[in-house]
């Protein structure tokens, strides 16, 4: 198990001895953490803003120059989409992804790799990790083109580029998420004229559904 990806660049002596959240760090009790696949982590744009607020408060030590930020963008990509064993997350952190809980929760109880495990071409998260790095650093990376702006989140105004992962909700299961609890807030925006449904960004989408699962 590779255990503590998010801190890869830290040496073996600094390894934590046992298992912690391959995303925050906090201590794991394996029996209630998820085993996520490569590809359920690095797909996640709110993996990627956790993971470079603290790469920004690391580089806002070092002084880098934009050529050496950038780098260190392409290398995370890289190492992070690299992984061939499956990520440990722990129950806050699995806020930030959209998975099936149920197959994630009985993989990590019997400590087996959740299908699709495996290493994921760096080009199919660029577009998540570049929407974070925009919101963590407040540019887009100059070394990836940056799409269309397709929509605004109508729950957290967040700019949903094209080829971004969104839901579209219909008032029928609007209401009845209202009604639940599981949005907790009127949206700031929407409904969208025609359709009669709001767009909810990736990000609020994963939050949406870790609520509904813990109500069952
Ligand atoms: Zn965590
Ligand atoms: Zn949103």
């Amino acid at each position: 198990m590779g255990w503590f990806k998010g801190r890869l660049s830290r040496s073996e002596a600094d390894r934590p001895t046992r298992p912690v959240c391959d995303s925050c760090g906090a201590e794991l009790e394996r029996t209630k953490s998820y085993y996520l696949a490569t590809r359920d982590v690095v797909l996640s744009e709110s993996y990627w803003t956790t993971h470079f607020t603290l790469v920004k408060a690391l580089q806002d030590k070092l002084v880098m120059d934009d050529s050496q930020q950038l780098g260190v963008f392409d290398e995370t990509l890289r190492v992070a989409s690299g992984q061939r064993s499956p990520w440990g997350i722990c129950e806050n952190c699995s806020e930030l992804f959209t998975f099936d809980r149920d197959e994630a929760r009985s993989c990590a109880i019997r400590d087996v790799a959740p299908p699709r495990s495996g290493p994921v071409h760096p080009a199919e998260c660029t577009l998540f990790a570049a929407a974070a790095w925009e919101r963590v650093f407040d540019r887009w990376p100059a070394n990836v083109p940056q799409p269309e702006v397709a929509y605004t989140c109508d729950f957290c105004e967040k700019k949903i580029y094209a080829g971004e992962i969104a839901d579209v909700i219909p008032r029928t299961r609007m209401q009845q998420l209202r009604a639940e609890g599981i949005i907790e807030h009127d949206p700031v925006s929407g409904p969208r004229p025609g359709t009669d449904t709001w767009v909810s960004c990736q990000p609020c989408m994963a939050r949406q559904l870790a609520s509904q699962y813990r109500r069952r």
